[in-house]
């Protein structure tokens, strides 16, 4: 969500400053503005509404900017209209203190009160604006430098908070704080970069530090130094990135989107790879080493809790039959915005398995906090590496799904789903309800997943034929029961979310019990059927839609063939165990809301009103 830069080196520094937030763009913001200064001069401020575009024209492309020090943010509005004025950089009055912020001041109210009273002005309705003028506050009243300043504001402030910040007094130096909200510090010889996430900086380097929470750093050319808030320096490693820039681009596909859809049979062989292990005897076993959870642990767990946001808690329904059915421990999936404020009960001998894929969530973050808090052993699945959640969890079973672009996921959730599957499959071996020969087959059967969508992929056309018929439609629900539920709840988000066609999932027998009100001639209903203990149940659901007008798409496994006696379309995935069914049945569904989006026009890649990482609660 939103996106902050930083540069202090030899270059000039808007021209980097833009090209850093246009690698963050892809987050959602609604405005952009930069501040850059040269040498000694005083700092200049452009900011604009809307698109990186509009402030890029603004200063030519940066070229209009001349300066070696600045920061630069791309601002997804929590407080106060998404304008200009609101837009960051903000400044103190006198330009004493310049900063860009990410993250929300929960008590700037009380701050902007007590500095209004002090003599104060504001020019904008942001809550930054309060953090930028207590810090100004603090460096005038008690005659101190950056760090001491800022620490003492930091002590001050509540909320979440990635902070670059510029001062008057310190040419070509940029401090930096967070709390909760990523940031990254970046250097080469004789450059240091500031950003909010790494694709930002990749094109300069891929030398990074990562900060704590509340601590401090004080950046100038081509050097990082740490702070604790008691103004102690820190030592930091410098950690080394791994992947590159080139696997942030599109590379000729027209979306992020299908190109993410499409690279889903790698980033699942890649996950698969990094667990499962071929043993001396010729079986597959799962190896969670890397992870540090070892059977002796696995062996004593009483219950599952596994909470997440959006589709993360997607993948969380669908661990839940899975886990529950091999391994026979009892699941609950928890909406992570609700379980912190619900005083969870949590069994001692309970395990709390948090979902996502930027490790950033911060509903999430705070659900994985308060487990802790109560002593509950933790398991975060991530896909970021040295994200908040990854250094706080207990244990972290990483996917291996590489930078996911589009806002909207797709090879996430299926690394997601393979994670979930693998946890499922060591807990029920180590409750001795599967042997090595059964642990062996089904992780066979999940090497087969890969290959299977790329079948899947192969006829893609004919979804997006059906999508692009269906484009001018204005509902669709989707009804499926118990994993089919589950897949139900990610199809109809993935059209919603990019398509903006209002859609539900329900549980198909749920639907009489109210919504089938909503049918009428032509609505669409799409039933997942994959399951089959449940497939004579939902076509029966699905004849009764039929009954009273309803257009009805079937999405089934290869061999179902009676749907069509049914349904007015249908859609097959091959067969495969039905533990394992959401990552084939999701295929088609992530191509039905692409497609969808696609034929509406939408910015199927960056869809209104949403962010890639939700990093406020
Ligand atoms: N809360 C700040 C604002 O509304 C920062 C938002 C952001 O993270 O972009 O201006």
């Amino acid at each position: 969500m939103c996106g902050i830069v930083g540069y202090t080196g030899g270059q000039q520094a808007a021209p980097v400053l833009l090209s850093g937030l246009t690698r963050l763009e892809y987050r959602g913001y609604d405005s952009a503005g930069l501040a850059v200064r040269n040498g000694e001069a005083d700092t200049v401020v452009v900011k604009a509404e809307g698109k990186l575009k509009n402030l890029s024209e603004k200063v030519d492309g940066g070229h209009a900017l001349k300066g070696l020090c600045g920061i630069g943010h791309t601002r997804w509005a929590t407080h106060g209209a998404a304008n200009e004025r609101n837009a960051h950089p903000h400044a103190s009055a006198d330009h004493n203190v310049i900063a860009v912020h990410n993250g929300i001041i929960e008590n700037y109210v009380e701050i902007k009160e007590k500095l209004t009273h002090k003599g104060y002005e504001f020019s904008s309705d942001t809550d930054t604006e309060a953090v930028v003028n207590l810090i100004d506050y603090y460096y005038k009243k008690y005659k101190v430098g950056p760090i001491d300043a800022i620490a003492k504001t930091l002590v001050r402030v509540r909320g979440s908070y990635a902070l670059a910040i510029m001062f008057k007094e310190y040419p070509g130096e940029i401090y930096v704080a967070r709390k909760d909200s990523p940031m990254i510090i970046g250097t080469t010889g004789d450059e240091t970069f500031v950003a909010s996430d790494v694709p930002a900086i990749l094109n300069y380097t891929r030398q990074v530090y990562y900060i704590g929470n509340l601590e401090m750093a004080r950046l100038t050319p081509g050097h990082a130094e740490f702070y604790d808030l008691n103004g102690d320096i820190i030592e930091k490693p410098l950690t080394k990135i791994e992947w590159n820039a080139e696997a942030a681009e599109k590379q000729g596909y027209e979306h992020f989107m299908i190109k993410e859809i499409h690279e889903q049979p790698k980033a699942i062989e890649d996950t698969m790879k990094a667990y499962v292990k071929m043993g001396d005897d010729g079986l597959s076993t799962i190896d969670f080493s890397e992870a540090g959870l070892t059977k002796e642990i696995l062996a004593d767990v009483s219950q599952i809790h596994i909470v997440a946001c959006g589709s993360a808690s997607h993948v969380g329904y669908v661990a839940q039959y899975v886990i529950e059915d091999l391994a026979r421990i009892p699941v609950r999936v928890e909406m992570a915005s609700e379980f912190r404020y619900r005083k969870p009960i949590l069994d001692p001998k309970g395990l709390v398995v948090v979902i996502s894929q930027s490790g950033e969530t911060a509903d999430t973050l705070e659900g994985l906090r308060e487990a802790k808090a109560q002593g509950i052993r933790t398991v975060a699945i991530v896909n970021v590496k040295g994200s908040s959640i990854a250094r706080e969890a207990d244990h972290v079973v990483y996917t291996y799904a590489g930078p996911e672009i589009a806002v909207a996921t797709t090879k996430a959730y299926s690394c997601q789903l393979i994670a979930s599957y693998l946890l499922a499959i060591t807990c029920a071996e180590t409750k001795g309800r599967l042997d090595a020969g059964q642990v062996s087959d089904l992780l066979m059967e999940m090497g087969t997943i890969p290959g299977k969508i790329q079948t899947i992929l192969e006829d893609k056309e004919r979804v997006q034929r059906f999508a692009t018929g269906f484009a001018a439609m204005h509902d669709a629900f989707f009804i499926g029961r118990s994993i089919d539920y589950a897949i139900c709840m990610e199809g109809s988000l993935k059209l919603k979310e990019v398509s903006y066609i209002h859609s539900e999932a329900y549980a198909a027998g749920e639907l009489k019990h109210g919504t089938i009100s909503l049918v009428e001639e032509g609505t669409l209903m799409i039933g997942v059927l994959t399951q089959s203990n449940v497939y004579e149940k939902t076509l029966s659901n699905m004849q009764e839609v039929k009954s009273r007008g309803g257009f009805l798409m079937g999405l089934t496994t290869a061999g179902n063939y009676t749907v069509e006696d049914t349904a007015d379309v249908t859609f097959y995935v091959p067969k495969t165990d039905e533990h394992f069914a959401a990552s084939l049945a999701v295929v088609p569904l992530q191509l039905l809301g692409y497609y969808s989006a696609v034929a509406r026009g939408e910015d199927v890649d960056k869809p209104r009103n949403l962010a890639k990482s939700v990093t406020v609660e």
